[in-house]
């Protein structure tokens, strides 16, 4: 997607209405706001374009349409009628070809399409293609062909003159009379028939096609069933939650009203790992949806839905629609469509469900609100937590952020009063939180093993191993690096493998027997010799990953039963299910997982958590290193004693000393949040500052330069705000291209947007140099 400026954005806004007299025909003149309309396009364009409208269409704000542009016929959503921008005259404007059964794209989610797209600097059609992802979703559904008995007056049902009634025949009649119309394989089905003997019967007009519509989607969640009976203090959250969202409803969307924000509403749910949350927000969920609203839950991983649904099916009695990456374009149609039409209640999915065409949408959960996966790093980039508030303010619907450990944003929009904050102190039931020991990797080396090169478990956590086995409990080791290693090295002449497209090293993946990088997807052989110099047998692996783990603790737990699950392993929610299934049944005793496992999921037996390494999220340090490690291991740890059995997690660090680890250690969440706050505060950072991130990039490294060079002289300056770089990005070459990165760091009171646009406004960049803008960015590379 071409990378625009926020001008461009801008434009689309509300031309001048400037009545075209000189053009204006006399039976044009009476109504000439019903003759054009302005369409956006789901294309990067800089604005909507203007259509006539034929005589025989109505159309409306919102409308779906299809409107030629160039040689091709497009998808497209009136946005704004009765505008007349008077720059091309009615007789030059094609008109729209053809309108879309489909209900309009309502105004709110319109609005958060403009407003998404301005803040994060994108053109309006840019954000609109991400609302029209499932394009065939606008042709109507198709109906379903049934037969049934051709209404003959006969005796024998179906039986016409001259027709020879074979047993075959018989049975398919027989079916049609005592039953409904059927598709024709279905009947055949029933009737034990071939198909042609249904064909047949048609034929002769015996039978006859009717079309049938198709079926819901859709089960509608049942509201009225009583969920599981809550604690005091869930009850009192719940309580509240449902407070807001039956008053949101009451109140309706208050269209138009800018100021009047009756029903908007921010929540943390804040409880520790395992409170039951989810049961406290599935009852403000039945508030909704007692009041004939949609609710949406955004969930971080997709791997973490198998076991949010049963839950949810246990609550409502029926699932909910999914929407994420991994669906086919089939499904994509069907819940896009079920969406509009309100016939999917309630939807669970990832970030980009955000921009479903909800009819009537009551209330959004983030769940997991801290998770960093929110981020959408490529495309239009923005964070769907904050979007999903965005989107609650526009339509004046209560939010609910759910956390064990919420970010320093959420935790401070709660000190200033903005957000209102719950809190479950308590793990639910018998359930207590693991205890937390660190070992201290200088003290309590891993001690190496015979034939096996270096070793990561400690003896200590090698014990707690042991211990959780004898007991017939399960056990996790956590180590966020997927493959064996992350560094080949050649032993005789030095060289390390990296990839020829990125500042990266490439990552030996031993199981799949390649080597991988995880930046540009480039891949190859697992190579027997260095390219280099060409030594046999001379690669070897430098440090840890899942599979190297693997190896260790195969050797010292031979009769256990192990997994890996990574990314590369949990391709998909049938994978993630199926893992859920076998660890839930027991059938694994230790994981070997990275983050992919670290959140969400309630395994009753897992009572051990080892962090194999507790330093590696802290190297690197950018601004939320610490932060975001802190709420990774916390979450991990959190996967243990989830039950009766009590539960445990070690921590292996060479930095005990270290504020996240001695978080980590005394379990004070909200005072390693403080001193993390006051850290921020004082360097002038997020959240006490805005952000916004200019990443260039180009193949030709000269012209990158000299185009950074042209934008640094034209940076903005003012006491407000201050502009770093331009420096090479730490991945200084990606996909073969060069990359430099600028930082603005603003106060709050700032528009930053306005700074950029200003600052863009001032430089010609070339063509080849290509500008992505981050606008409150999370990653730094
Ligand atoms: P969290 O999201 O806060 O980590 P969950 O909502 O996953 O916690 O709840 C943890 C476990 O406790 C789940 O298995 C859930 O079904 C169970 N649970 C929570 N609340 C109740 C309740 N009131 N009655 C029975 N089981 C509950
Ligand atoms: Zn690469």
């Amino acid at each position: 997607m071409p990378d625009r400026h926020a001008s461009a954005a801008r434009q689309v806004r509300k031309p001048a209405l400037r009545p075209d007299s000189s053009n204006a025909r006399a039976n044009q003149a009476s109504k000439p706001a019903k003759s054009r309309v302005s369409v956006l396009l789901p294309l990067p364009l800089d604005r909507a374009y203007d259509y006539l409208v034929p005589p025989e269409l109505a159309l409306a704000p919102g409308d779906f349409v299809r409107v030629p542009l160039g040689s091709r016929e497009l998808l497209g959503v009136v946005w704004e009628t009765g505008r007349d921008s008077g720059e091309i005259p009615p007789e030059r404007l094609k008109p729209v070809a053809a309108l879309c059964e489909v209900p309009p794209l309502p105004g709110v989610q319109r609005r958060f399409i403009e407003w998404l797209a301005d803040y994060s600097m994108v053109p309006w059609g840019a954000v609109l293609r991400m609302a029209l992802s499932a394009r065939d979703a606008l042709e109507p559904a198709k109906a379903i062909t049934a037969y049934r008995l051709a209404a003959n007056g006969m005796e024998v049902p179906g039986l016409r003159p001259g027709m020879r009634m074979t047993p075959a025949r018989r049975r398919v009649l027989s079916v049609l009379s005592e039953g409904p119309a059927r598709p024709a394989s279905e009947l055949a089905q029933a009737a034990g028939v071939g198909p042609s003997v249904v064909k047949g019967l048609a034929k002769l007009g015996a039978i006859e096609a009717v079309a049938l519509p198709p079926p819901p989607a859709f089960e509608a969640p049942d509201w009225r069933r009583s969920g599981v009976a809550l604690s005091p203090a869930q009850s009192e959250a719940a309580t509240a939650l449902r407070a807001s969202t039956r008053q949101a409803a009451a109140d309706g969307e208050g269209e138009g009203d800018e100021a009047d924000l009756a029903g908007f509403s921010v929540t943390l749910l804040d409880g520790v790992t395992g409170a039951g949350k989810t049961e406290v927000y599935l009852e403000a969920g039945a508030e909704a949806l007692e009041a004939g609203r949609q609710v949406l839950v955004l969930l971080p991983e997709i791997a973490l839905t198998a076991q949010w649904l049963d839950r949810f099916r246990f609550r409502f009695g029926a699932a909910p629609a999914q929407w994420h990456s991994d669906l086919s374009q089939r499904q994509r149609r069907t819940v896009w469509r079920a969406v509009a039409e309100g016939g999917a209640q309630v939807v669970v999915g990832a970030r980009s469900a955000l921009f479903l065409p909800y009819r009537d949408l009551g209330l959004i959960v983030v769940d997991e609100e801290h998770d960093q996966a929110f981020k959408q790093e490529d495309g239009v980039i923005y964070h769907a937590r904050d979007m999903a508030i965005v989107r609650a303010r526009l339509g004046r619907i209560p939010t609910v952020l759910v956390s064990a450990t919420p970010s320093l944003e959420t935790v401070t929009n709660v000190k200033t009063g903005r957000f209102v904050r719950l809190h479950l102190p308590e793990r639910h039931g018998a359930a207590r939180m693991p205890r937390v020991e660190l070992v201290d990797l200088r003290a309590d080396p891993p001690p190496r093993m015979p034939g096996l090169g270096p070793a990561w478990l400690s003896g200590a956590l090698r014990q707690a191993l042991s211990e959780t086995f004898e007991a017939g409990e399960q056990a996790l080791l956590f180590l966020n690096r997927r493959g064996y290693a992350p560094l080949t090295l050649c032993r005789t002449c030095g060289h390390r493998l990296a990839c020829h497209n990125c500042t990266a090293w490439l990552v030996a993946h031993r199981l799949a027997g390649r080597i991988q990088c995880h930046h540009c997807g480039h891949a190859a052989r697992l190579p027997q010799a260095c390219p280099e110099c060409a030594t046999e047998g001379s690669l070897a692996a430098c440090g840890p990953g899942v599979e190297r783990l693997l190896e260790e603790v195969t050797a010292l737990f031979p009769n256990q039963r192990t997994r890996i699950v990574s990314s590369d392993t949990l391709t998909g929610p049938t994978a993630a299910a199926e893992f859920v299934r076998a660890m839930s049944e027991r059938e694994i005793d230790l994981l070997i997982g990275t983050q992919v496992v670290a959140k969400g999921h309630h395994f009753p037996w897992l009572t051990l958590v080892g962090v194999v390494d507790g330093d590696l999220g802290l190297a690197g340090g950018d601004l939320r290193a610490a932060e975001r490690t802190f709420q990774l291991l916390h979450q991990v740890a959190g996967r243990a004693g989830r039950a009766e059995r009590p539960g445990r997690a070690l921590v292996q660090t060479y930095d005990p000393e270290h504020p996240v680890m001695q978080a980590m250690a005394t379990g004070d969440r909200d005072r390693f949040l403080e001193t993390e706050a006051e850290n921020r505060r004082a360097a002038g950072m997020p959240p006490f500052s805005r952000l916004a991130a200019l990443i260039l990039s180009c193949r030709d490294e000269g012209l990158l330069d000299r185009t950074c060079g042209a934008l640094a002289r034209a940076a903005p300056h003012g006491d407000q705000l201050e502009v770093l770089g331009p420096a090479p990005a730490p991945l200084a070459v990606l996909r073969r291209q060069h990359r430099r990165r600028f930082l603005l760091c603003a106060a709050r009171s700032q528009a930053v947007q306005q700074v950029i646009a200003g600052w863009l406004g001032r430089v010609d960049l070339p063509a080849a140099v290509r500008l992505r803008i981050d606008i409150d960015p999370y990653s730094f590379l």
